[in-house]
């Protein structure tokens, strides 16, 4: 048994002083304004100052906290040890509480003492980090996810991290796997000439009409931000059925792309697969992104290693060229009947595959398409969910509910759909009542194969090996004074849940605050990192 990975060990982080103080107490009408300007010139600033704006408008039942509690909060005895607690947590929105001690126990003499308790820590208790992956839950933890993604996926292209630097002259490939269609949206285009062209014009003198006499045309240009990007022109020939079930088994045709591929690059290299096994292997990694019209579709870095442990190149051979040539062959012949799954009833029969725009882009190291530069296209979606507003972030419990939902109509009937498809008799092996809220998405959202580069797990515990070390410059003492051995103590830790969340209104305003300043210090660390 080790000492908990819960330790209350201050991180290098900018402390909270005045500025932050007089930061939370800004009006809600400013705040978002105030959060901009600290952030001015710093591409990920208005993401604190969005988070900022949309909490304060979004949680109209939490009141704003007097001054009087701010500042006494502030001059507390407590608020150090507070502070740097916030700090552990890497500023964390929804810390955990916990109670609780650390005894250890010597082994030889029988006698017990403490070695930590909750009990000095200020209102008795330890907050630990909600490690949440989505931003728009916790913007904190999210970020430690984002820059973890960022680590693996760079170290798989340039090295590091255990991976050897000739990695970087692997052939790779990044690619994106794209949805079909369900039914026509409303969507941008690009001529060749990459000029925006109107979404969908009338082609003829007459009327564009589906079977239910909608118009189905629509001359205008849509901007980024217009909302009716991604909705149905008709939402009655709109296949919410196979939009869903494309959601559910994105997964399936990935796990089949995959299996397809080496067999396709086998075939382009003129060999048997059993020789392409023997001399190469291909190893990804993935996140998956909701287009505007509620469908997932991946991007990936694919990459060709030699078949020894230690990441060599593969044979001369393969090329990135002949990669991209694979990819793109491969996920164009990837089928997946419905049958299989939903045979009982015809009507949810249908062939899945992927779209047929199907991008691949060579990393060349170096080159216009950086491994830097993919590693933070990928990361930032690993932290995303659908984009799309009003969406719940848990499954979604029956008809009443859905119709309660503030979303768009049609983020509502692809819930509803999810959810009906659940209670269906033919589709219950895919268990949709739990994933309503992902628009029938099962999988994970950022996956990769396992030799591509280093773990998350291995981050965390180097992370978590160096905060002990900043801690314990010496190493760790026992209670009686001897460095901490776990053959002559025996370590017993007694936790209890005391909620979620930071207790007093006052305590999440300060930590809002610390927590916009601390991002935007690392946002600052980092760039000048990259630019070294
Ligand atoms: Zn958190
Ligand atoms: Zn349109
Ligand atoms: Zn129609």
């Amino acid at each position: 048994m080790t000492v908990p990975a819960v330790s209350p060990i201050p991180r290098t982080r900018p402390g909270l002083g005045v500025g932050a103080i007089a930061g939370a107490l800004v009006e809600p009408g400013h705040r978002h304004h105030a959060l901009r300007e600290n952030t001015d010139g710093n591409k990920e600033g208005g993401e604190s100052g969005r988070f900022a704006g949309s909490h304060a408008r979004g949680r109209p039942s939490s009141p704003l906290p007097s001054i009087d509690d701010l500042l006494d909060l502030a001059a507390s005895d407590d608020f150090h040890r507070w502070e740097a607690q916030l700090a552990a947590t890497g500023h964390c929105a929804h810390p955990i509480r916990l109670e609780g001690r650390i005894d250890a126990i010597d082994k030889g003499t029988g006698q017990s003492a403490v070695m930590y308790d909750t009990a000095t820590e200020p209102g008795s208790i330890l907050r630990i980090a909600c490690g949440n992956r989505r931003e728009d839950v916790c913007p904190a933890c999210s970020e430690v996810y984002k820059n973890d993604a960022r680590q693996i996926i760079r170290s798989g292209l340039t090295g590091g991290k255990g991976m050897p630097d000739t990695v970087a002259t692997h052939p790779a490939v990044f690619a994106t796997l794209t949805a079909p269609g369900f039914g026509p949206v409303h969507t941008t285009r690009m001529s060749r000439a990459r000029q925006q062209l109107p979404c969908r014009p009338r082609r003829d003198a007459h009327e564009r009409r589906c079977p239910h006499g909608r118009d189905i045309s629509c001359p205008r240009t849509h901007q980024p931000e217009d909302p009716r990007l991604g909705r149905p022109m008709c939402p009655d020939c709109y296949d919410y059925t196979g939009h869903v079930l494309f959601n559910a088994l994105a997964p399936e045709l990935w796990r089949r792309f995959t299996i397809y591929l080496p067999r396709q690059l086998a075939r382009l290299a003129g060999i048997t697969q059993k020789q392409f096994r023997a001399e190469a292997r291909v190893r990804f990694v993935k996140v998956a992104e909701y287009q505007a019209r509620g469908v997932i579709h991946y991007h990936a870095i694919i990459r060709l290693d030699g078949t020894t442990g230690d990441c060599q190149p593969p044979p001369a051979r393969y090329t990135a060229a002949m990669l991209s040539d694979a990819i793109r062959q491969a996920a164009a012949v990837i089928r997946y009947d419905t049958a299989a799954i939903t045979a009982a009833d015809p009507d949810l029969g249908r062939i899945l595959r992927f779209g047929t725009q199907i991008d691949t882009r060579v990393i060349y190291s170096g080159g216009a398409l950086s491994a830097q530069a993919v590693a933070n296209y990928i990361a930032k979606y690993a932290t995303k969910t659908t984009g799309a507003s009003g969406l719940p972030h848990r499954p979604v419990n029956g008809p009443a509910v859905i119709a309660g939902l503030h979303c768009a109509a049609h983020h509502k009937r692809l819930i509803s759909t999810c959810w009906e498809l659940g209670k269906h008799p033919a589709a219950t092996a895919l268990g949709l009542n739990r994933w309503t809220h992902m628009l029938g998405y099962r999988g994970h959202f950022l996956t990769k194969s396992r030799r591509y580069s280093v773990t998350f797990t291995a981050l965390r515990k180097a992370r978590t090996a160096h905060r002990r070390q900043q801690r314990h410059p010496d190493g760790e003492k026992d209670p009686w004074g001897r460095d901490l051995d776990e053959h002559t103590v025996l370590l017993m830790t007694t936790w209890r849940y005391a909620g979620t969340g930071h207790a007093t209104t006052a305590e999440r305003q300060l930590a809002l605050a610390a927590a916009a300043r601390a991002r935007e210090h690392d946002q600052i660390a980092r760039e000048e990192t990259w630019l070294n």
